[in-house]
Formats: C-alpha cells, sequence, structure tokens
C-alpha cells in the first residue's frame, strides 16, 4: 500500500506519465480569427490600421478611459514613465517582475525599492509613506498574480504628495477593485498580452492613460516620436503593435471574462484538494477586489510542510509537476542594478516570500483533473516527508 502511493522521487510511479505545463496559452480557435489573419495579408497594412484602432476602442470601454495599444507592457512602462514626466527617484515593490524596474533604467530614473504587505504580496502604502523624500516623484504599485494593489490608499498618499501613480497591470486585466475594472486608476495602468498572460496576442500591451492628452502623445511617442508628418517631435520609440496581435487581443478580451473564471474556479478548486496539507500559505485577495490568479502561488512554511520549498519543487519535477518561484532572486536583488538602486528598510517580507513561494501550474483551459492530479502529488509528498527530505541530504 505504502509503495504504492510512494512519491516518484522515493522511486513510485510519476502522478502525470507525460509531465503537465505549468502554463499554457489560452488561444482563440483559429477558424474563428483566420478570416481576419487572411484579410490582414491580403489588405497589405500590417501595422498602424483598424484592428489596433478597433482593440484601443474596445479595451478604452472596458477601462473607461484613452488605451494606447503598444508592443509589449515593457515598452507602455518605458513610455509612461517618459510622458508622464517622472524625474529622480520612483517607489515601487521589490516583489515584481523585473521589467517594472527594467523601465525605470531606461528612462534614467533610480528605483527606491519598499516592501509588501506580508498578506497580499502587493506593495504596502505603510511602506510607501515612509520612503517619500523631496527626490521622489512617482509611486508604480504592480497587481501581483492578478490582485488589485491597495489602490485607494495609493491613490490618498499620491494626492496628499503631489506624486505620479502607475500601476504595472500586466497581470491584472480582468481583475476589479473597489467595484471598477483595473485600468481605472491613478495616472496610468498598463497591462501585458504576452503568452504567459491571460490575453495572449503573441506579444503585445495596453496603456490606459487617464489624461487623453498623454494618451494622444504616447500614440506619437509608439511611432519614434513622428506624429504623421515626418518631423519628429520627440525622440520616441518603435513600439507599435501589428494588426495580427490586435486581432488575437480582440479575440482574447472577448474570452477574457469566462478565463477569469475559470482561473478563479481552479483557485477555488486547489485551495479545497489541498486543505489538508500542512504548511501551505495563500495570497490574500485585497479587500474589494477580485483577482485574475495569473498564477496561482503558495507560501511555504518548510517546518510545517517537512520538507523544504526547492526540495518539494524537485519532487513536484519528478511527479511531472513543473512549478516556478516568482519572483526569486527580488528585483532589488537582480545582479545589474548592483549599486543602481535604493532601498528602503531590510525588505524582509518580500526576502522572505521569494524564498518560500511556490507557483504551481495554471492555464485558463486546465482541467480539475490535473488540479487534483498536482494536489495529489503534494499530499503524497507531504506524507514522506521524512523519506522525501533525507533523499535530498543524501541519506537514502
Ligand atoms: C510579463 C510582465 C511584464 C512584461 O510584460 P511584456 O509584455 O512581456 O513586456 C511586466 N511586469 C510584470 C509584473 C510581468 O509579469
Amino acid at each position: 500500500m505504502k509503495s504504492i502511493n510512494r512519491p516518484a522521487i522515493l522511486g513510485g510511479a510519476p502522478i502525470f506519465a507525460y509531465p503537465l505545463q505549468f502554463n499554457e496559452p489560452t488561444l482563440p480557435d483559429y477558424a474563428d480569427i483566420s478570416s481576419d489573419i487572411a484579410s490582414i495579408v491580403e489588405s497589405g497594412q500590417l501595422t498602424n490600421g483598424p484592428r489596433v484602432a478597433a482593440l484601443e476602442e474596445r479595451a478604452a470601454e472596458l477601462c473607461g478611459r484613452p488605451v494606447v495599444a503598444v508592443s509589449s507592457c515593457t515598452s507602455g512602462l518605458i513610455l509612461a514613465y517618459r510622458l508622464l514626466n517622472l524625474s529622480g527617484s520612483v517607489i515601487l515593490p521589490s516583489f515584481t517582475f523585473f521589467a517594472t524596474s527594467h523601465a525605470l533604467f531606461w528612462n534614467n530614473l533610480r528605483p527606491r525599492f519598499v516592501d509588501i504587505a506580508a498578506d497580499t504580496w502587493t506593495i504596502d502604502p505603510q511602506a510607501v509613506e515612509e520612503a517619500i523624500t523631496p527626490e521622489v516623484s512617482a509611486i508604480v504599485a504592480v497587481d501581483v498574480f492578478g490582485n488589485p494593489a491597495a489602490k485607494d490608499a495609493l491613490a490618498a498618499i499620491a494626492a496628499r504628495h503631489g506624486l505620479t501613480l502607475i500601476t504595472d497591470a500586466a497581470h491584472s486585466l480582468g481583475a476589479r477593485y473597489g467595484g471598477r475594472p483595473v485600468g481605472s486608476f491613478g495616472d496610468a495602468e498598463v497591462f501585458s498580452l504576452s503568452p504567459t498572460k491571460l490575453v495572449a496576442a503573441g506579444e503585445g500591451g495596453l496603456a490606459a492613460v487617464r489624461d487623453p492628452e498623454i494618451a494622444g502623445q504616447m500614440r506619437t511617442a509608439r511611432d519614434y516620436g513622428n506624429p504623421g508628418d515626418y518631423d519628429c517631435r520627440t525622440i520616441g520609440l518603435n513600439a507599435r503593435m501589428t494588426e495580427i496581435n490586435a486581432a488575437m487581443a480582440l479575440a482574447g478580451l472577448e474570452e477574457l471574462p469566462r478565463n477569469v473564471q475559470k482561473r478563479n474556479d481552479l483557485a477555488g478548486h486547489y485551495k479545497k484538494c489541498l486543505e489538508r496539507v500542512d504548511g501551505l500559505e495563500w495570497q490574500a485577495i485585497t479587500d474589494g477586489a477580485s483577482t485574475t490568479y495569473k498564477d496561482i502561488a503558495v507560501k511555504i512554511d518548510s517546518a510545517a510542510f517537512g520538507v523544504s520549498r526547492d526540495s518539494i519543487r524537485r519532487a513536484l519535477a519528478a511527479e511531472g509537476v513543473p512549478t516556478r518561484t516568482y519572483f526569486d532572486p527580488p528585483a532589488h536583488l537582480q545582479q545589474a542594478y548592483a549599486g543602481r538602486v535604493e532601498q528602503c528598510g531590510d525588505l524582509a517580507r518580500t526576502n522572505e516570500l521569494c524564498s518560500t513561494i511556490l507557483c504551481l501550474p495554471v492555464f485558463s483551459h486546465m482541467d480539475s483533473e490535473q488540479v487534483e492530479g498536482v494536489c495529489c502529488a503534494l499530499e503524497r509528498i507531504q506524507e514522506h516527508a521524512a523519506s522525501v527530505d533525507k533523499a535530498f541530504r543524501g541519506e537514502v
């Protein structure tokens, strides 16, 4: 009996004979977009065309403000930081994907990293307040794994200190906060449409910008800074989205509400199936908000689980269950940033979360049996915790 249920790492049969994917893009049926793609190719207009305009219009309806389609979230952030006139230091969380902070360096801005809240894993408003200096011009929040940051508290701090407020909303297209969609807060919120996000356009980004004038400047800046008369007013980028990417994004937006719901259901299923497993702590969803579950992550308490986070990862891999450890190492510890960043306090919660986080497989078309397989794998690893732990210590 015991040997049947042995973890694969101890010689049992893996739960997944064919390894599960960590993440698969959920794409529209090709039949649904093929005539659109064909007409793009036949028209010869591959960029700056009607589908990009239609995507911007559709996204603007959803966000209630102008939206500019760009080539990626990273280029959208670079342009937003530039056009909103940031200067000096910018406060942001270190528990994020490094694109948030890379885009600051591309504008010669200095990241000023602060800690996250222990439960929601998003930027801690109290830490933001304490980090403000005369050099600080802006706050950049991140909707971690789709969970909206504490937008009201951040807006109040930004208003009180005259700071610009921007969100890296790469994960949160489709999330809501205080009864409003993400995309309607702060000075700009920038979404990603890259393959691991909920709307996978191939590559792409959407910048939802409060001020229509700034949105207009961004449309020019994404096109080298050329307003159309071959006389550049600013030094822009090529950050355009192609028509084919826009067609994919339009189809993906249609499916977004369903896919957000599916991921919420999958997260619910994960939590229910893992109730019996000790040592797991889930991300708390911000009060009054809903999340997209771009990632489903747990914090591992190694002592309570009986096995370290990294050993759990290896044992899961043997079961055919790939995992990730976003965002380890955190942004402030990226080698490229050595000596070039400011940090407020010891970022203890960020450092602790990075060493204990485990992101489990999830994609919008994942089925409940796959979730159950992952849970079963975690359960059997815990059941054999002592032996698994010993195996990794080389004692078996
Ligand atoms: C994916 C991601 C980005 C970058 O998005 P791209 O569209 O690939 O440029 C930025 N920030 C976060 C938090 C992300 O996860």
